[in-house]
């Protein structure tokens, strides 16, 4: 049987003009900019000059995730629409696609089926060009790091403790390391450098925690872009306020810094905005988008990056903490290829029905439930998101024994039906976000660095302890003694497992968590623990997404999906 691809149901749909979707945001037209006929930027200073009470605030994540993702932007998106066919007024949030995953394997990120956001090209490819403008911001800064060495580097930089890096928005591992200012005395300093995927560069952190444009300018000037020469002891950390370039940067961020609005297929307004990566930054959408979308509409759903132990990790410990927001409800997307590869089934053979995996697979979804239940404590329901390959068996299976064990569950059919295939679920999370909770994050700022990444690591991990290597201990005590100690963790780890080794599928007890590397992003706010080796320029495929991607004489995109 054929289905329609994403681009196409999305080229499918008559879209409704972006005033018209504001109007119904009740959004005053004085804080509207509008970018063509479908897509505008909404001014932060409505968040500023308008009172009024917040809506619930509802979080998307979802169980260790197959290669391929599994559908946490379109339940996200689904679950929206279903809830207006329910009358309620709601808005989602969700993060901005990067070029990087458009042309390499992942493809874009607008949703999925009859789940997704519009006008989907544009949306995946530039949008309104926050990326770019935050790119522009970290070169900027990287060419100013650069010409103050060149102009007689009165900071005392040590070219080779530079650890700013340029950016660029695409998959090209050919930058990941690279000798520049080459060519003589008149043309810089030559020293090795790097790039990075923009959204890992730490100006995405920045531009989705700060809380407005004067936040984000102190933020920019804490950033850390080395140290300067001399002894371990004696090396001083250099910040963007140093080299007086937080202004200009900020500048530039100007606009990118306001949340876009666009719709959904069945004309929810939608607000995306922000996309920092889920490794080395915290993996959600920004702060101001999330607010306005509470301000204006009763019902705020948003998405985490990758599986809970990750994103929904780092948006309740990380993002709420740091913009006071308290969320009411939690929705633990499952589907039964994610189980079954839990389970031990290679991802060849997904699509084949297997029950006995299917089951061996449930305890990584339990281990998920029970974090948000008991550690966050916070209401939450699992959604299947059910696939055209999944068998009746398999799906009446995964519902039995949530119930069973007391889960809250409910089928999702939002990528075949939109938000008639996502009433169910809507009809449980309008039940949910009334119950009252004691929302807790997974640890306290105060202690050692150490002590939190243990109590993540037991709490939401489920496993023994953490173990720092001899270069992350010797790293914990500098930050320590910088003043760093009390900053929130950010946890690089891979998302296939809970464990730091990938291969480790299910809910494993009993293992340890090597952190290798311990990295301040002091305008962000938080301490990167890195546990491996980490991807902050991915590569392309050998068959790149791009060879299938074209546009038409008439302006038509085809094979984005
Ligand atoms: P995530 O946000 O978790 O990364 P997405 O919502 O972006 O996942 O979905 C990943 C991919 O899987 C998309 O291409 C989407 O079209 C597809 N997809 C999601 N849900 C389904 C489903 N129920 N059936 C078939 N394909 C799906
Ligand atoms: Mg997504």
């Amino acid at each position: 049987m054929g289905y329609k691809s994403d681009i196409e149901i999305a080229q499918e749909t008559v879209m409704e003009p972006i005033t018209a979707i504001a109007e119904k945001a009740g959004i005053d037209p004085k804080y509207l900019e509008q970018y063509g006929n479908y897509k505008a930027k909404i001014d932060y200073n409505l968040l500023r000059e308008t009172e009024g009470k917040d809506g619930k605030l509802i979080l998307v994540t979802a169980i260790n995730p197959t290669p391929a993702g599994e559908g946490k932007t379109t339940t996200t998106v689904g679950l929206a629409d279903a809830m207006q066919k329910l009358g309620k007024n709601v808005m989602v949030a969700l993060r901005e696609p990067s070029l990087g995953p458009v042309f390499g394997v992942k493809g874009g990120a607008a949703g999925g089926g009859y789940a997704q956001v519009v006008p989907m090209e544009d949306i995946n490819l530039h949008f309104t060009g926050d990326f770019h403008a935050i790119g522009a911001a970290n070169n900027l800064l990287a060419a100013m790091i650069d010409n103050h060495i060149f102009q007689g580097n009165a900071l005392n930089i040590d070219p080779r403790k530079i650890t700013w890096r340029r950016c660029v928005d695409m998959n090209d591992r050919q930058l990941r390391n690279v000798v520049d200012g080459l060519g003589g005395r008149t043309n810089g300093m030559p020293r090795e450098d790097g790039y990075d995927i923009t959204v890992a560069s730490e100006i995405m952190a920045v531009l989705c925690l700060a809380k407005d444009i004067t936040d984000l300018k102190e933020r920019l000037g804490r950033i850390i872009i080395g140290y300067t020469y001399g002894k371990p002891s004696e090396q001083k950390p250099v910040t963007a306020a140093d080299l007086h370039a937080q202004g200009a940067m900020a500048a530039l961020l100007k606009d990118a810094l306001k949340p876009n609005l666009v719709q959904t297929l069945e004309h929810v307004p939608a607000i995306v905005h922000g996309g920092p990566f889920a490794n080395i930054a915290h993996g959600c959408n920004s702060v101001t988008a999330t607010k306005m979308a509470l301000r204006l509409a009763d019902y705020a759903i948003t998405e985490a990056g990758f599986g809970a132990d990750l994103g929904a990790e780092k948006f309740l410990d990380i993002k709420c903490r740091m913009a006071g927001l308290k969320p009411n409800a939690v929705v633990i997307v499952a589907t039964v290829r994610a189980l079954k590869y839990n389970g031990g089934v290679p991802k060849a053979d997904l699509n084949q029905e297997n029950l006995e995996a299917l089951e061996k697979g449930l305890p990584n979804l339990l281990k998920h439930v029970n974090n948000i239940k008991n550690v966050y404590k916070l209401p939450c329901v699992v959604a299947i998101n059910a696939f055209p390959t999944d068998t009746k068996a398999e799906l009446d299976l995964v519902e039995a024994k949530c119930k069973e064990l007391g889960v809250n569950v409910a089928l999702s059919e939002v990528w075949a039906k939109g938000g008639e295939g996502g009433i169910a679920l809507a009809e449980e999370v309008i039940r949910l976000v009334e119950e009252p909770n004691d929302f807790t994050y997974s640890y306290e700022l105060e202690g050692s660095i150490e002590d939190k990444l243990n109590q993540i690591v037991q709490k939401v991990y489920g496993g023994k302890r953490v173990v720092l290597t001899a270069n992350a201990k010797k790293q914990a005590a500098q930050l320590e003694a910088q003043g760093f100690g009390n900053c929130p963790i950010c946890v690089a780890k891979t998302q296939y497992s809970l464990t730091d080794d990938p291969t480790k599928l299910g809910a494993p007890t009993d293992f340890e968590v090597t952190v290798r590397n311990l990295k301040i992003s002091a305008g962000a706010g938080f301490i990167v623990a890195l546990t491996g080796d980490i991807m902050t320029m991915p590569g392309l495929p050998k068959v790149p997404a791009a060879e299938r991607i074209d546009v038409d004489e008439t302006g038509k995109i085809t094979g984005l999906f």
